[in-house]
């Protein structure tokens, strides 16, 4: 919701006003001087939204405000343009209206026309929370990335590197919105204060790292040629894309990554295929060299990459893990009743990377049981068991 500024207003007032912490109305501000506020500028108040209302008998701007739990002068800040003390019955006034459900619906088929649209509308209702691009998908989709904090600690998670195990998208958005509706409202998550998570971590997070991909397994091939034929025939002339891992192009993003590439490429499919192919060299998929490039940009402390299935933990890479890792898994393990498993016979994967250049604790989390994509019946369980491992990796 968008206020304008009158004579006398502060950042600090606002926060009073509408009982938000004043940080997130700064960072919903960030291009402004909020000590140098000037009369008719326009202010972003994150968690609200302005909604028409239509004047009935017998009410006041005072009785309005009351049964919306808002002072009056809230009230008075969004309808500057009318009397208070002339109100019509039949106008309409704009009230603002505190934001307490959830804008995000993850429990369905969520493809990256739905992600994005969601993406949207988070922004809009909370622009603490940046959104930037971090490179294109094979098909030219900007691959998004979105910042929440405000903290040193530099945490990534990410979701979708294997196609077919969409559902960790959905997962994903759904703890963000509740994030975000935490830090507004000032409501505890199992008993965490979200705003001290807000101050101490930068929570980084690529929610689909393969969109061209989910939407071959949600929405079937591209219509466009060349790609329709193609992918047809990687996948050995099915048109179900139901067991699809790979990339557009038949590549696995988690197979592309530098970290005993060629050992993995060895022991796995050397054509493009629906799954496990590492491509012809490290990194020669978009999508993975977006994430690289990211990776290294952002110098992470911390990085969570969630696939399904099996509700197990890897958390180890070559012995190259510092300590700390195996007590993080271990409160992961905890909260979740998911195994920690230190390695598989496995390499190149985005996680095994992360551990070896630069020695901090990385982990991929595999959600859910049964077999890929694992069905929608399975999101609530799913949520509630990874919801403990969403707030470990930021107060861990
Ligand atoms: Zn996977």
């Amino acid at each position: 919701m968008d206020v304008i500024v009158r004579r006398g207003d502060s950042l600090w007032y606002y926060s009073q006003l509408f009982h938000l912490n004043l940080q997130l109305i700064l960072d919903s501000n960030r291009e402004l001087q909020p000590n140098q506020l000037s009369i008719g500028q326009r202010i972003r108040i994150p968690g609200f939204v302005a909604q028409d209302y239509q004047v009935q008998p017998g009410d006041s701007l005072w009785s309005i405000a009351r049964n919306r739990n808002l002072p009056l002068d809230a009230v008075l800040l969004v309808n500057q343009n009318i009397n208070p003390n002339q109100l019509q019955v039949g106008q309409m006034i704009k009230v603002p209206i505190r934001i307490t459900w959830r804008l995000v619906q993850g429990r369905q088929f969520y493809d990256y026309t739905k992600m994005m649209r969601d993406i949207r509308q988070l922004q809009s209702v909370y622009p603490f929370m940046q959104v930037s691009t971090i490179g294109e998908s094979v098909l030219g989709n900007d691959i998004p990335e979105l910042l929440i904090g405000n903290g040193t600690k530099r945490i990534h998670y990410n979701a979708s590197f294997h196609a077919n195990e969409w559902i960790t998208t959905p997962v994903l958005m759904t703890f963000i919105n509740d994030y975000l509706l935490s830090l507004t409202n000032q409501n505890l998550i199992r008993g965490i204060v979200t705003s001290r998570l807000y101050e101490q971590t930068s929570l980084s997070i690529v929610p689909m790292v393969n969109p061209d991909g989910v939407s071959l397994v949600i929405n079937g091939p591209p219509e466009a040629e060349p790609w329709r034929s193609r992918v047809v025939e990687l996948n050995r002339g099915r048109t179900d894309f139901s067991d699809w891992k790979a990339n557009i192009r038949g590549v696995d993003l988690n197979d592309q990554f530098p970290a005993k590439w060629e050992e993995e490429r060895a022991r796995n499919p050397d054509e493009p295929g629906p799954r496990d192919y590492g491509g012809e060299r490290p990194l020669s998929e978009p999508e993975a060299v977006a994430m690289a490039e990211l990776t290294r940009r952002r110098d992470f402390a911390r990085v969570l990459a969630f696939h399904t299935q099996g509700r197990v933990i890897y958390w180890g890479y070559e012995n190259l893990e510092p300590p700390e890792s195996e007590i993080i898994v271990n409160e992961f393990a905890r909260v979740s009743g998911y195994e920690p498993v230190k390695t598989i016979e496995s390499w190149a994967g985005y996680k095994d990377w992360f551990i070896q250049d630069w020695r901090r604790p990385g982990f991929t989390v595999e959600l859910g049981r049964g077999v890929n994509p694992l069905p929608l019946t399975q999101f609530d369980e799913i949520y509630q068991d990874v919801l403990g491992i969403f707030l470990a990796g930021l107060y861990m």
